[in-house]
């Protein structure tokens, strides 16, 4: 497997401050992708050892959350069986860091009512990751504040719950500090790194009130669906 990029500090892609790693492949090729360069399977370097160990280290920081895994797309066949025995030695060497996984596939279509059932890789992969956020990224939907999404047909969703119980367990609105720990403010004074935690604003785009922390408000998008739903 090949990557396109390993961000030490990511403060965007989950829940806290995460490494993140962005593999190369993938066949969906939704409209206006940001990361069209990642399609080509062959594109960036190959995901060694070195790659592997500036993972690991970034881990053991305290202010690391987890890491979370980009595309491309990280469940194509090829790169699950890549990335599976990797995974399993993250969650081995840092059993309380999380995973977050975003993919194009549909959850319950393509993952747990497919390649869950079909391949003995994606059952493995599938016990170490904590968050999936699943769909491919569709422009017509896109909302500029939604948070860890594109746009807002795609679902964060609790791997570990969701198998437990047999059942979509979405996180919602807020839910996703439910996995931020605490964060270790000294290591990251020590490390002189400016801590922008996750933020939520009003969404202005494509809605028809824009107060989203007023209960009494019920916001909606173009298509009717309950802004708090969306975000
Ligand atoms: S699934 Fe992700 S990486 Fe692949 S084309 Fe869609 S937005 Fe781009």
């Amino acid at each position: 497997m090949n990557y396109a990029d390993i961000k030490d500090i990511d403060i965007q892609d989950g829940q806290g401050i995460r490494t993140s790693l962005y593999v190369s492949g993938c066949h969906f090729h939704c409209k206006e992708c940001h990361n069209k360069e990642a399609w080509d399977f062959s594109f960036g370097k190959k995901f060694d050892d070195f790659a592997k160990k500036r993972i690991f280290k970034n881990l053991e920081k305290d202010y690391i959350e987890g890491l979370s895994l980009l595309g491309g797309e990280p469940l194509e066949l090829i790169n699950q069986q890549a990335l599976v025995p990797f995974i399993k030695e993250v969650k081995e060497k840092f059993p309380n860091k999380d995973i977050w996984c975003w993919t194009g596939y549909d959850f319950e279509k393509d993952i747990l009512n497919n390649m869950y059932k079909k391949y003995n890789f994606t059952r493995e992969l599938l016990k170490y990751i904590d968050i999936i956020v699943d769909g491919q990224f569709e422009i017509e939907k896109h909302l500029v504040n939604l948070k860890f999404r594109g746009s807002y047909n795609q679902r964060k969703i609790d791997v570990q719950e969701s198998i437990k119980k047999n059942t979509l367990i979405r996180l919602q609105f807020g839910d996703e500090y439910r996995y931020e720990k605490n964060v270790a403010k000294e290591s990251i004074a020590k490390e002189n790194i400016n801590y922008i935690p996750n933020i939520v604003v009003p969404v202005t785009q494509d809605i028809t009130e824009n107060n989203i922390f007023s209960p009494k408000v019920v916001a909606k998008t173009k298509d009717n669906l309950d802004i708090k739903e969306a975000l």
